[in-house]
């Protein structure tokens, strides 16, 4: 067998003996950690060409997983005994000349992206957290802040650079492989290691940020104020509203975070009634200067969360209050044990318009009927507790989808980016009516089913 130290790979290579291997193979939750033989921080596309040339010359094949910010809470970015081709050296980010596109490398994070852009005051359509990485959350779909203005983060991807399972960098977008272009815009890793995005840069406009506090015993009165802010929701805004136990006292506390373009002050307008109609126990209010301070600000929130946690989540078509407020007793629940008091559910209000003028069939990605989502988050310190914080999310992902189906006939898909992983929904749940022609694509690009981390597609060849 080739010695991989052999190869000529100009970034590095670390081994189990390697000193920093403990390092390489941590992610953003301890759930997600697996123990591979190998992983490789490429710096150039040939570096990522000969890891899986590597890989697939041993007897049998290494797996493949490919990481990018480590940030699903799965194992999809990880592997045990194979080879991992971690990208987190990988991420220049490249403004063009005109400055209408931005060419980021596949390891980069979101924080690369807008620290780079606000230099130019501009912003892409991205994560609202800096650490989370542009590789999996594009190739998941990626919801925005800005999503009601500019549509989905993959409807803002001009093109890309991806690695193909044969070896061979190719380039999709505009005319160029349109099959491959379709497939990574949602159906994940299955296709190649994204090795470049170029995506679409805009002019970022001042935001109104901020967090209001409230005890959850306000609940009533909060939903009461979103549906009527709801009704006239300007597109350049967003608002979130999370369940969340805050030190000092870890009582059940509602947070509302509002994200809106501030033209001539009617971010302050809009936001107003959650300032007067109820009284926040603490508000914190400003402008953000670019979108990079933007997804910084939950820096201090996160910093204490305990290091392993499980992620799910569901898509809505209306803030019932029924359905949100037996989802915030079951929290209350849950969280009272004091393993799982960081628990969270953040239920997200974008305008629903923008994504939903993009057709169900034109990007892999499979929901464009209008919605909102929640993202249910179980955080917790002991190994022993992930099977029933797994359980949790998947019970209250569960009970929203179904609602939701009761209520409207619609039957949302589970968006990867917010599924707990695999074991929980299958590629016909994630993938929903696009999985038979993603299998057909998995068929032209990925036949031997090298990537098969994750949401496995098989390939039909049909
Ligand atoms: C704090 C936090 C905030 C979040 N906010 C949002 C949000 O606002 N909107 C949203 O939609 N989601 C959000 N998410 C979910 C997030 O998008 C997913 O967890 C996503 O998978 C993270 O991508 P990653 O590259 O960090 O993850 P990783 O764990 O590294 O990778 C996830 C998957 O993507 C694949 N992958 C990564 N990079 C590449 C690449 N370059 N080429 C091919 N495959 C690749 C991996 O192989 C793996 O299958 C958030 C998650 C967290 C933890």
């Amino acid at each position: 067998m080739t010695n991989i130290y052999d190869l000529g790979i100009q970034g590095s290579v670390l081994t189990p003996s390697s000193s920093t291997y403990n390092d390489a193979i941590a992610r953003h939750s301890l759930t997600s950690v697996l123990h591979p033989s190998y992983v490789i921080y490429p710096i150039t596309i040939p570096d990522i060409q000969v890891a899986i040339q590597f890989a697939l010359s041993n007897d049998p094949p290494l797996e493949i997983a490919v990481k990018g910010g480590g940030c699903h809470t799965s194992t999809a970015s990880s592997s045990e005994g194979g080879l991992v081709i971690d990208l987190s050296r990988f991420n220049k980010v490249v403004l063009s000349a005109d400055r209408a596109s931005v060419v980021v490398q596949g390891g980069a994070l979101w924080g690369d992206v807008y620290s780079t852009l606000a230099e130019h005051n501009l912003v892409a359509v991205g994560a609202s957290v800096w650490f989370v990485g542009v590789g999996g959350y594009l190739t998941g779909g990626g919801y925005s802040s800005l999503s009601g203005k500019y549509g989905m983060a993959i409807d803002n991807l001009l093109q890309a650079t991806v690695v193909l399972a044969d070896g061979r960098n190719v380039q999709c977008g505009g005319d160029e492989e349109p099959d491959l272009f379709w497939a990574i815009r949602g159906g994940t890793n299955q296709f190649g290691v994204v090795a470049e995005f170029v995506l679409k840069t805009h002019p970022y406009r001042p935001a109104l940020v901020g967090a209001l506090v409230y005890p959850g015993t306000d609940l009533p009165k909060i939903l009461d104020l979103t549906r009527e802010y709801l009704k006239t929701q300007l597109e350049n805004s967003n608002l979130s509203i999370m369940f969340t136990r805050s030190a000092p006292h870890f009582q059940p506390g509602i947070v509302a975070l509002p994200y809106i373009e501030n033209d001539d002050g009617e971010a302050e307008k809009r936001v107003a009634p959650f300032r007067t109609t109820i009284t926040p126990v603490f508000e914190r209010i400003g402008t953000a200067p670019n979108y990079n301070v933007f997804a910084h600000g939950a820096d201090a929130t996160l910093a204490d969360i305990p290091p392993r946690s499980v992620a799910g989540g569901a898509l809505f078509s209306e803030a019932w209050d029924d359905v949100i407020s037996t989802a915030f007793r079951e929290w209350v629940t849950f969280t009272e044990k004091e393993e799982h008091k960081r628990s969270m559910m953040m239920w997200e209000f974008n305008p629903r318009n923008k994504i939903a003028e993009v057709a169900e069939k034109d990007t892999a990605f499979p929901t464009r009927n209008p919605h909102y989502h929640v993202v249910i988050t179980a955080s917790h310190s002991l190994p022993e507790s992930d099977a029933p914080a797994r359980e949790w999310v998947s019970k209250m992902a569960t009970y929203i989808k179904s609602m939701n189906t009761e209520r409207t006939g619609v039957k949302f898909v589970t968006p990867t980016n917010f599924s707990l992983g695999s074991d929980y929904d299958s590629v016909e749940e994630v993938f929903g009516k696009n999985l038979s022609r993603l299998r057909k694509v998995k068929a032209i690009y990925d036949p031997k089913k090298v990537w098969r981390k994750g949401w496995a597609i098989e390939p039909d060849p049909q």
